[in-house]
């Protein structure tokens, strides 16, 4: 025995490695440092579920629940997941154009979350890159990072709805590049492109040879006028690593259940399966009772809640835009799904007319935080500097009052009354 040695029990490089952003960021600011007389308003957490005006739909209770008292949904699954289940998604996320999906193409995940990592960590080792987008959910870098994989970025341009920089985005490509992650619609930007932008994506792609992962947990979930297409429906040949889940559409993200699903038609992802399956075995698959709920809803007609909670997302995006619109020094980009959206600060008038205590988006946030106690999230937490993030689920009552506070706010720091 190694008596010499001594206790000395520390954190592995790995775990070092694994680094959340939002943390990250967020830990820069005092969130002692509030307007006490003031009641919190945070519009700063994506679930829905935050303030209790946004539910689950009482059919999945129902399901949950039944499965639970016929205790035959309680042993492991195999490890991507009960079969029945993925048959199911199978059928029910098959394209015109992709036929032939079966119970093989689908795997489930500990959430989307857990697709996500199952295929980073498959398709890419210690020194790939894969491109992720910017604005960017902050999961993807810290699942690189952790797996060793090197993390490269290319622009969404604001301006131009949130599309990508195609050139910029190609420039970034070179033989160790592994795959790029497309997230749409969006978190952080609340943006759906068009066929035709996805076509140029998918473009790049094919002249790369590298598969695309979609992240699609917010399919569906557009609004004003907004068309969603699965990157799958438009590729016949590039192939398609598509996550979902539950989470967002059906407003239960703590169930933990989401899916990735290969549209690979012509078989380029062979020799990834394996990757894949032996990733799926560290975990088991996701908890038996949500993946059971899984085919219960997909023979129900779910369409009257999903309509419901787009409107009630569409009413709440307009309201934002209309509010935020008209509030001197920020700028608006109009959501058009999910349930967020970027608003840009002209920081330099803002510098100027504070003697630089807001020059950037984190003191922006840590300054409406202390004067209004509404908090939301720095635009570096998604490595878009010189905006802030705003998740519009909360009752509209709410959102005014947030919205009110931030208009005062801008308007005294400005100096404008
Ligand atoms: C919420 C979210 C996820 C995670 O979904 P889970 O099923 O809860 O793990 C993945 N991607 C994006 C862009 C999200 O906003």
């Amino acid at each position: 025995m190694d008596v010499a040695r001594g206790w000395n029990v520390t954190s592995s490089p790995q775990s070092l490695r694994t680094i959340n952003p939002i943390q990250q960021i967020t830990s820069k600011l005092d969130m002692k440092n509030v307007n006490k007389d003031k009641v919190m308003i945070p519009l700063s957490l994506g679930d829905p579920t935050v303030f209790g005006n946004m539910d689950t739909d009482d059919f999945l209770v129902e399901s949950i629940t039944k499965h639970a008292k016929t205790k035959r949904r309680n042993g492991y699954t195999t490890s991507p997941g009960f079969p029945d289940v993925r048959a199911k998604i199978a059928e029910k996320y098959k394209l015109p154009n992709h036929q032939q999906l079966t119970q093989e193409d689908v795997m489930l995940a500990n959430g989307a979350s857990g697709a996500l990592d199952i295929v980073i960590a498959a398709i890419a080792g210690e020194g790939d890159n894969i491109l992720l987008p910017i604005p960017s959910f902050p999961l993807y870098e810290t699942l690189c990072c952790h797996r060793g994989i090197e993390p490269r970025f290319y622009q969404q341009v604001a301006e131009q709805d949130w599309q990508v920089d195609l050139q910029q985005l190609e420039s970034q490509m070179d033989n160790r590049t592994k795959a790029i992650l497309v997230n749409n619609p969006s978190n952080p930007c609340g943006s759906v492109w068009s066929q035709e932008h996805m076509k140029q994506i998918i473009s790049i792609a094919r002249n790369h040879c590298v598969p695309i992962i979609a992240d699609e947990i917010y399919a569906n979930m557009v609004f004003g006028g907004a068309k969603f297409t699965y990157f799958a429906e438009i590729s016949d040949d590039v192939p398609i690593i598509s996550i979902n889940g539950i989470a967002k559409q059906y407003v239960v993200p703590g169930w933990r259940t989401g899916w990735l699903i290969l549209y690979d038609k012509l078989n380029y992802l062979k020799e990834l399966r394996d990757g894949l399956f032996r990733m799926t075995t560290l975990l088991l698959g996701p908890n038996t009772l949500s993946q059971a709920v899984i085919p219960d809803i997909l023979d129900h007609d779910m369409s009257g809640f999903c309509n419901d909670l787009n409107k009630a997302l569409e009413s709440n995006a307009k309201f934002t835009c209309e509010k935020i619109k008209k509030i001197e020094g920020l700028t608006i980009f109009e959501p058009k799904g999910a349930f967020y959206t970027m608003v840009g600060i002209d920081v330099d008038r803002f510098s100027k007319s504070t003697q630089n205590v807001i020059f950037d988006d984190v003191s922006f946030s840590q300054e409406l935080l202390k004067e209004e106690s509404v908090f939301v999230l720095p635009g570096q937490c998604f490595k878009m500097k010189n905006y802030f993030r705003i998740v519009f689920c909360a009752p509209v009552d709410k959102l005014k009052e947030a919205y009110d506070r931030i208009e005062s706010f801008c308007n005294k720091k400005l100096k404008l009354n």
